[in-house]
């Protein structure tokens, strides 16, 4: 059975070691409640990497005290059995009251690229994202560290972290995946009703029709803003949050996507928020 490390000591210890013999450590940072998504950020971890960490962690400081903290799903037993499969080395999942003891008061913050998209509605939550990405690099001491497309704002905001405070760790992003019929793989799907399941294609829908438009010629942000939103729209359980045309690096609004641009949405099917994306390349990019 996989190694489930809690101690950070013991983590500490185990990729000390693991870099003193030479080995590459690459980490997979997760939440738990694993799906094919996180899978293959295991596998690609272990093709660049000898030793894989997956860490499952549902870290409380990204959460809003009205967010679903509480009610996110857990299972650290199936999680354990699939991450084995997909030929991961250890599990890191450290105990909350250890992560965050009393008289915790440290926050690593990235400015402006969390201003706008999610941190539009989710005022604090990348800057507990990059605090715990900041602590899990500083017990894991990963040399390289994985994560998925389908959190576009976050890798770049990552990104942005790691290369502003010199931390000396490679980020490397996978791809989305993908339901057969298009819905991104999120451990929130599993909130959905039938009919709000039903209803959540209009997602994909809705970023494949920006697509098509890009290659018929149409270029200008509002007029596909416009078009996606109207497939989803007509959806009667959906609940836009944004959808947007931003800068995939800086996430700054880009008024037309001849030189490229990141198309992210949010949307609430009931209880769940749901996020997905795509990369728009217009002519010039
Ligand atoms: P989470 O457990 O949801 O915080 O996600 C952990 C990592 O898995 C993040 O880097 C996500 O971007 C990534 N991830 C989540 N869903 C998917 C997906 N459908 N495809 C690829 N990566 C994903």
């Amino acid at each position: 059975m996989i190694d489930i490390i809690t101690s950070i000591n013991k983590m500490r210890y185990v990729s000390e070691k693991k870099r003193s013999e030479g080995i590459l450590i690459g980490l997979v940072p997760t939440m738990g409640a694993l799906h094919e998504g996180h899978l293959s950020l295991v596998k690609r971890a272990s093709e660049k990497t000898d030793f894989v960490v997956v860490s499952i962690f549902v870290n409380p400081t990204q959460f809003a005290p009205n967010e679903d903290f509480t009610a996110y799903p857990r299972n650290i037993g199936d999680d354990a059995r699939k991450i084995e499969l997909a030929g991961a080395d250890c599990i890191f999942a450290p105990e909350k009251s250890n992560m965050y003891p009393e008289g915790y008061a440290t926050y690593v913050a990235v400015e402006r690229l969390t201003d706008g998209l999610c941190g539009h509605s989710r005022p604090t939550h990348f800057r507990g994202v990059t605090t715990v990405v900041t602590k899990l690099f500083n017990i894991v001491y990963p040399h390289v560290a994985v994560f998925g497309q389908k959190d576009a704002q976050q890798h770049a905001v990552i990104k942005r972290m790691v290369k502003d405070l010199d931390m000396p760790v490679e980020i490397d992003v996978g791809p989305i995946v993908r339901e057969p019929d298009g819905l991104a793989m999120s451990s929130r799907n599993s909130y959905l009703s039938a009919e709000e399941r039903r209803q959540t294609v209009s997602l994909y829908r809705s970023l494949c029709l920006a697509e098509e438009l890009v290659s018929s010629g149409i270029t200008g942000s509002e007029d596909i803003i416009r078009k996606v939103r109207a497939v989803i729209a007509e959806q009667d359980r959906a609940k836009i949050d944004y959808i947007e045309i931003v800068d995939p690096e800086e996430m700054t609004p880009v008024d037309d996507v001849r030189g490229g641009g990141l198309l992210a949405l949010a949307v609430w099917f009931g209880d769940a928020r749901l996020i997905d994306n795509i990369v728009l390349s217009g002519k010039d990019s």
